[in-house]
C-alpha cells in the first residue's frame, strides 16, 4: 500500500523561494571584490536568481548544462547557485587556488558550457580560455560600470547586464529529485581529480541533516559566515541550510586574513562560522596579538583536516567558542560526521569532555559508518580497533562523473554498496568516530602503525610552533619511521631536542619522531591541508639518523 502524501520533489529552489517567503527580510551581506559592504535580503537573492536563470535560458542553456564558477563567497555566487541548479542545469565551483592547466583540465572534464568569475582571477581565466573550447559564454561577476575589457576573451558578458536582460515573471520549473545540481571535484592528491555530482534530493537532505541541532545546529537567530569557501564542496552545505532556516548569512569575499575576518565577525553580530583549521590560525593569531574579545561569535564548525586540540582549547577556555569538530569529504556532501556532547557527558570532567571534542564525531541520522579490516570483516566498535571508514547514505556518491574509475563501492553480503573514505579511524561503543589517519599518511613501523595526525597535532601544541606535518621515511629495520617537519613562529627558536623531548609522557616512546627538520613553511594545497605528497618529494632523499 502506497502512502497518501503529496509527492513534491525535493528541488533547491524550495531552499531560496521559502526564504524569500518565510525569512523575507533576513538579510545577505557580502564583502564585494569591488572594496565595499553589500547587502540585500532573501526576497531581492531569490528575485535576481531567477531573473539571471531566465536570462541564462535567453543564452541557451538548459536542463543539465554545467556553469562553472571561479569565484570568492558573495551574493552574487549565491545567486549562480540557485540560478543555474533552479533552472535544471548544475553548478560547478572550481578552486582558484589550482593550477591553471588543472583548471582547463577540470573544465573540459566537466563539459562546462558556461563559466562565471570574480575578476580578480581574470588572469587565470584568460590563460584557460583559449584551452576551452566548450566553454560558450564567459560571464564577469562585477558592477557593469568595472567590466574589464579582454583581447583574450572575445564577447566577455556581465552577471548584472545579464541579470537586467532577464525577466522576473520566470517561475521556478519542477523536476526530478534525482537531476543533478552541483558538481565538485576532488583535490586529486593523487591522480586527476574526479567529479562529485550531487542530486537536487541529496543536497536538500544534506542541508536538512547538517541543519539539525546536534549537527551543525543551525536557527533563524544565528548569524552565519562560512569561512569555507563556496568553492571547497559547496561551503559544506551553508548556501542551502542558512536560506532553509532563515539564518542572516555574511560572505567574506576575498578577505579572509584575521584581521578583516575579525572586523567583520563584530561589525554583522556574527554568531557562528566554518572553516578549516589553518585559517582559524590567522584569525587566533591576530586576536591574541591585539587582546580582542568576541562579541557576539559563540561556536565554529572545524574540519576538513583534523583540528589540533590546543585549538579546541583555546577556543573554548579563553574565547568562550564552542568548536564542533566535523568530518566530511567532496563525495559526502561533504558532511559525514561532528562532534558534540551527548546528554550522557555533560557531568564529565572537563579533560574528559576535551577528549570528545577532540573526536570527528557521532553521524548525522542518514549516514550508516563502518570500520572494515582488510579483509573486509567488520572490526568492533570500541574506540581502539582501527581499520577502513567506510559509508553509506543518501548524500554519498555511488559513482564518479563520467563513470571515472569505475565502480568505486564495496559491496557487503546484502549486496549493499559502500563508499570507502580512504580514511583509517575508530569508534567507539557510543558511536564516535576518530580518524586516526588518511591510509596513504599513517606511518608503518615495524608491522604496526602510527598516526601522524596525533603526532602533529602535539607538535602544534607547543608554543614555538607554527604548522607541523608528520611523514613517513623509508627505514631498513621498521620499514617506515616518522619523521616530524616544523614550521616555526615569527621570531621563535627550539630545538630538536626540546621538540622531541616534548613527545616525552604523551605517547608511546616508539611512536616519538626519529628526527625533526625545520622549514620555513609547510606547503598547503588548495583546500588549506598540509600537501604531504610535496613533503614526501621534498625529503625523497632525506636520511634519518637511526636508518
Ligand atoms: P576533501 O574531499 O578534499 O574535503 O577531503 C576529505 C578528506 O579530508 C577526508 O577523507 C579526511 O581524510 C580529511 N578530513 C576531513 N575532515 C577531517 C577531520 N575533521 N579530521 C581529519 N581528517 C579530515
Amino acid at each position: 500500500m502506497q502512502g497518501l502524501m503529496m509527492d513534491m520533489p525535493l528541488l533547491i529552489s524550495s531552499i531560496l523561494q521559502h526564504a524569500a517567503r518565510h525569512h523575507g527580510d533576513a538579510e545577505i551581506v557580502s564583502r564585494r571584490i569591488e572594496g565595499d559592504i553589500h547587502r540585500y535580503t532573501y526576497a531581492d537573492c531569490e528575485r535576481r536568481a531567477r531573473r539571471l536563470a531566465s536570462a541564462l535560458g535567453q543564452l541557451g542553456a538548459g536542463p543539465g548544462d554545467r556553469v562553472a564558477t571561479l569565484a570568492w563567497n558573495g551574493y552574487r555566487h549565491m545567486e549562480i547557485y540557485y540560478a543555474a541548479g533552479g533552472m535544471g542545469g548544475v553548478v560547478h565551483t572550481i578552486n582558484p587556488r589550482l593550477h591553471p592547466d588543472q583548471i582547463a583540465w577540470i573544465v573540459n572534464h566537466a563539459g562546462d558550457r558556461f563559466f562565471a568569475f570574480d575578476i580578480t582571477f581574470l588572469p587565470i581565466v584568460e590563460a584557460i580560455a583559449p584551452k576551452c573550447p566548450g566553454v560558450k559564454a564567459w560571464i564577469a561577476m562585477v558592477d557593469a560600470d568595472r567590466q574589464p575589457g579582454s583581447a583574450a576573451i572575445p564577447g566577455l558578458l556581465n552577471h548584472e547586464t545579464l541579470l537586467a536582460q532577464g525577466s522576473e515573471d520566470w517561475q521556478w520549473p519542477q523536476f526530478d529529485e534525482r537531476s543533478a545540481v552541483a558538481l565538485c571535484y576532488t583535490s586529486g592528491t593523487t591522480g586527476n581529480p574526479k567529479g562529485a555530482l550531487y542530486s537536487h534530493r541529496s543536497t536538500v537532505l544534506h542541508a536538512y541533516g547538517a541543519a539539525l541541532p546536534d549537527a551543525m545546529g543551525a536557527s533563524a537567530r544565528d548569524v552565519i559566515l562560512p569561512v569555507v569557501p563556496m568553492f571547497h564542496v559547496n561551503a559544506w552545505g551553508l548556501p542551502y541550510v542558512c536560506p532553509m532556516v532563515g539564518a542572516k548569512l555574511v560572505l567574506p569575499g576575498p578577505a579572509l586574513d584575521g584581521k578583516s575576518l575579525y572586523e567583520l565577525f563584530e561589525a554583522e553580530g556574527v554568531t557562528y562560522s566554518a572553516g578549516v583549521p589553518t585559517v582559524w590560525l590567522g584569525l587566533l593569531q591576530h586576536v591574541a596579538a591585539n587582546g580582542l574579545r568576541f562579541s557576539t561569535f559563540n561556536r565554529t564548525v572545524i574540519g576538513g583536516s583534523a583540528c589540533p586540540p590546543a585549538m579546541i582549547r583555546t577556543f573554548r577556555e579563553q574565547y568562550g567558542v564552542d568548536v564542533i569538530h566535523a568530518w566530511g569529504m567532496t563525495e559526502l556532501s561533504p558532511l559525514g560526521t561532528l562532534s558534540r556532547l551527548q546528554n550522557r557527558h555533560l557531568s564529565l570532567p572537563a579533560a574528559e569532555q576535551q577528549k570528545i571534542f577532540e573526536k570527528q564525531g557521532h553521524v548525522i541520522f542518514g549516514i550508516d559508518m563502518k570500520i572494515t579490516g582488510d579483509d573486509g570483516a567488520e572490526l568492533p566498535w570500541d574506540g581502539k580497533t582501527y581499520g577502513n571508514l567506510m559509508v553509506r547514505g543518501p548524500w554519498v556518491v555511488r559513482e564518479y562523473f563520467g563513470g571515472e574509475g569505475g565502480d568505486p563501492l564495496v559491496y557487503d553480503e546484502q549486496g549493499r554498496g559502500w563508499f570507502p573514505t580512504g580514511d583509517v579511524a575508530t569508534i567507539d561503543a557510543q558511536g564516535y568516530m576518530q580518524i586516526t589517519d588518511r591510509s596513504k599518511d599513517v606511518i608503518k613501523s615495524g608491522g604496526e602503525w602510527i598516526s601522524s595526525i596525533d603526532l602533529e597535532n602535539l607538535a602544534i601544541a607547543h608554543p614555538a610552533v607554527a604548522n607541523a606535518a608528520v611523514i613517513g621515511v623509508a627505514h631498513p629495520k621498521w620499514d617506515e619511521r616518522p619523521l616530524l617537519i616544523v614550521a616555526l613562529k615569527p621570531g621563535a627558536s627550539v630545538t630538536r631536542e626540546e621538540l622531541l623531548a616534548f613527545y616525552e609522557g604523551k605517547i608511546a616512546k616508539w611512536w616519538t619522531p626519529d628526527d625533526v627538520q625545520f622549514v620555513d613553511a609547510i606547503p598547503l594545497g588548495a583546500t588549506g591541508k598540509i600537501l604531504k605528497t610535496r613533503l614526501r618529494e621534498q625529503f625523497r632523499d632525506y636520511r634519518l639518523p637511526t636508518a
